[in-house]
């Protein structure tokens, strides 16, 4: 049966429901082997599936498990998702700006993806912050401070669990409908009414073209729409890491920073995300949304709100002293610096993203990475600089070595945001 199931994909054929719960049922259950699912997997990357067969597959992933739904607050519950970036978290900032302006937002979080970064892994960095909670308890956290962020319960999506897990290890990220079935049917478990979902696009995304990211954006919109809900899609740069710091605790300090008032690419991301949210949340302009959250963040309302669910989920709030954080980046541990004059013509952010990811497991703090797609950088000057000692740090450095490509020809910068999907 699963076998005639992975031709019908590679013959481009359509599946009924029945069959996308055989072959998903059938994974959770065991009597799909990892191998068989591997090989679906790898026929849906390599094909692609119809949308019709896409929003069956959200819907059998998202009836292997329960459906949440919350007691009704002043504004609808909000939640945001990243189709995973680097450099990216714009969830530590968006979540409590959003939260200050008196949105509640509950999101159910995910692991490292591939090369790019996971914001359990970074939520874990506060010492002791608890992540794997009931949804009753997360409730009485947004209760409590207007916001919560967990680890994907196990009733919630569990094939999304199962399936996630196995993409990572087998190489089958990089696909419209899997990435669409799994960000979407995790968002309608999760009991949110409202949504803004950014979608990288780049070198350093799993959708490369613009052209494949919005699509990616549409089919997630609509099928949101579909269901009810008020959704929204930003496509956003990945040729570059997002923030200045890659992996590790460095990524949280970053965010951190941008809560203390640093501007850069992630805190204009962040604030475009949250006033979105706010916008379509309260049903306002998205001027009058854009001022709300703005004032969240300068006045530092949004940074108090993170705290505060930091205690409330158990973690250590030493993060927030501006000193605790500055000890992480004393004096690198190596420096790669440019070999010539040249504009930044290319960033290897999937090189970049495992460097970082086996740097941290050694014991890393992160990545400084500061230079960005068609950024001028003179002979000499810093590209990367590795912070932490790690015994695999003479073989991140060799990759970081080829990470940046130079051009002597001026290169356009690409913007920061391609498009919004409403
Ligand atoms: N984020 C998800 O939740 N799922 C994917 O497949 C990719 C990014």
């Amino acid at each position: 049966m699963i076998g005639s199931i992975i031709r019908k994909v590679r013959e481009k054929q359509d599946l009924t429901k029945a069959e996308l719960s055989t072959v998903v049922g059938g994974y959770l259950s065991g009597s799909v082997s990892r191998e068989e699912m591997t090989d679906f997997l790898r026929a849906v990357c390599d094909e692609g599936l119809t949308e019709g067969a896409t929003v069956r597959l959200t819907e059998v992933m998202l009836e292997s498990g329960e459906r949440l739904t919350f007691t009704l607050r002043d504004y609808p519950y909000a939640d945001k998702h990243s189709t995973g970036g680097l450099a990216d978290s714009t969830t530590l900032i968006v979540a409590p700006v959003v939260a200050s302006c008196g949105v509640p937002f509950l999101k159910m979080s995910g692991r490292k993806l591939g090369h790019t970064g996971g914001t359990i892994d970074k939520l874990e960095l506060f010492k002791g912050l608890r992540t794997e909670m009931t949804v009753s308890e997360a409730e009485k956290v947004v209760e409590e401070t207007g916001l919560a962020v967990i680890a994907q319960s196990k009733e919630l999506v569990p094939a999304d669990k199962a399936i996630y897990k196995l993409r990572d290890e087998t190489g089958t990220v990089k696909s419209l409908p899997l990435i669409a079935s799994s960000v979407v049917s995790k968002k309608l478990a999760s009991g949110a009414d409202v949504f803004v979902l950014d979608v990288k696009t780049g070198s350093g995304a799993f959708m490369e073209s613009t052209e494949e990211s919005v699509a990616l954006a549409e089919c997630m919109v609509k099928i949101l729409f579909a269901a009810g809900k008020k959704a929204a899609a930003v496509i956003s740069d990945m040729d570059s890491p997002l923030g200045d710091y890659v992996g590790g605790v460095l990524e949280v300090a970053d965010a951190l920073d941008v809560l203390e008032g640093k501007k850069n690419r992630l805190a204009t991301l962040s604030l475009l995300i949250a006033s979105k949210i706010v916008s379509l949340a309260k049903g306002i302009s998205f001027d009058l949304a854009e001022k709300e959250a703005s004032a969240a963040l300068s006045e530092g309302r949004a940074k108090e709100k993170l705290m505060k669910m930091v205690l409330a989920q158990g973690g250590s709030t030493e993060l927030f002293d501006g000193d605790f954080r500055a000890k992480y980046r004393k004096s690198p541990a190596c420096e790669i610096v440019a070999e010539q004059d040249g504009y930044v013509e290319h960033i290897d952010c999937v090189t970049l993203g495992f460097a970082a990811r086996d740097a941290e497991k050694q014991g890393g703090y992160g990545i400084y990475a500061p230079r960005k797609k068609g950024d001028f950088v003179k002979k000499g000057e810093l590209l990367f600089a590795l912070y932490g000692e790690s015994a695999l740090q003479e073989d991140v450095l060799s990759r970081l070595q080829h990470c940046v490509t130079l051009s002597s020809q001026q290169v356009d910068a690409p913007p920061l945001v391609h498009r919004i999907v409403e």
